[in-house]
């Protein structure tokens, strides 16, 4: 019912933002045509543009794949797989490629970033009250009984068969929506399109370059404020940020936000307020900015010297500016940041 309902929303919109033509001399013509389209899904608005390829088909496509990823991925929904896993009494439960693929991922990230990220974080997660809305401080002793529940090495994957032990419960919003941007790469390239953005709720996944060449200029966002902090120049990337200013609530002057750190059991506080990983893989890129964000820039230079696949941005609650030297000659301050300390981590 609910994933129907947003679908045909989503066809709404998709009829609504329609396609607009740079050139329209032939009606039927695809080159030169860009197809957009806004809706929401996975608790964030997304915004998919196709500048060339068969771009209506592939944003219908795309917009029915949000649907059933969500549908899927789901916390709350009572007919996803990660619901029924949540809730099986800790028996196993089968799952679609998708959750499958995805929650193999996710647990391999896991493990490589020695639980900085941790899917089983859910509990303390919810306790803080980021998935209703009804915040609250837990007390220290309420924090130390929801640990116990944390541990996504008791987690187990065999083949397509999940099993959460019982009483806890697995989450895959630090994951989600960088899989999705990968899929719907994935569905653009299979449609003929070679240049496309993506934009989840703030995750850029780009494919190609823009239609005349040129590299695409991404905004990194102001953590401070509504402008930007920086620009990095890709193709063919995704440029994911992980924020303490996206979701969070204040109290008693202290700010709290949605990124726990998994061995206090409370918001990370690393002396970082914004994290962006530029990559290739869009689930690689989120599960980094999450977990990046809760290692603090000397452990996030460490493990970024121990890999080869990603570059970083990284902003302190001091207003300092720490990039991978992989991004030196793309990546520029903006604006009344480029007065800031900038500096570049080598290997
Ligand atoms: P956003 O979804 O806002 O872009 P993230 O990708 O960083 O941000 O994901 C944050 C979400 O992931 C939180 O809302 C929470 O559900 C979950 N989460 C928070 N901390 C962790 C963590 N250390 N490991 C895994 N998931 C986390
Ligand atoms: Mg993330």
């Amino acid at each position: 019912m609910k994933v129907s309902r947003l679908l045909s929303v989503l066809l709404a919109l998709l009829m609504l933002t329609g396609c607009t033509k740079d050139t329209a001399n032939t009606p039927n013509q695809t080159d030169g045509e860009v197809h957009s389209v806004t809706l929401f899904a996975m608790d964030t608005v997304m915004e998919l543009t196709v500048y060339d390829g068969e771009g209506e088909a592939a944003l219908e496509q795309a917009a029915e794949l949000i649907s059933r990823l969500e549908g899927l991925l789901s916390t709350t929904d009572v007919n996803s797989e990660i619901y029924a896993a949540n809730h099986s009494g800790g028996n196993p439960v089968a799952l679609s490629d998708d959750t499958g693929q995805l929650l193999k991922l996710a647990l391999s990230m896991c493990r490589d970033t020695a639980g900085a990220l941790d899917i089983s974080i859910y509990p303390v997660v919810r306790t803080w009250g980021f998935t209703t809305g009804q915040y609250q401080v837990p007390d220290g002793e309420t924090i130390a009984s929801l640990l116990e529940l944390v541990d996504y090495t008791r987690v187990s994957l065999e083949e397509r068969a999940l099993t959460v032990p019982d009483g806890m419960e697995i989450d895959l919003g630090a994951v989600a929506k960088g899989y999705t941007g990968d899929r719907i790469l994935d569905l653009f390239r299979q449609s003929g399109v070679t240049s496309a953005k993506v934009n989840l709720g703030g995750n850029l996944q780009m494919l190609g370059a823009k239609t005349d060449g040129a590299l695409w200029r991404v905004a990194v966002q102001d953590p401070t404020g509504d402008g930007y902090a920086g620009i990095v120049e890709v193709e063919n990337k995704a440029v994911i940020t992980s924020g303490g200013y996206e979701r969070y609530f204040e109290e008693e002057g202290v700010r709290y936000w949605h990124i726990i750190d998994p061995a206090t059991g409370r918001p990370a506080q690393s002396g970082l307020i914004s994290v962006t990983i530029v990559t290739e893989s869009g689930v690689v890129g989120d599960a980094l900015s999450t977990a990046l964000f809760v290692m603090g820039k000397e452990r996030a230079a460490e493990y970024w010297r121990g890999r080869e696949d990603f570059d970083f941005i990284l902003i302190g609650e001091d207003g300092s500016v720490t990039i991978s030297e992989g991004i030196e000659d793309s990546f520029s301050l903006y604006g009344g940041w480029t007065s800031h300390d900038l500096e570049v981590i080598r290997r």
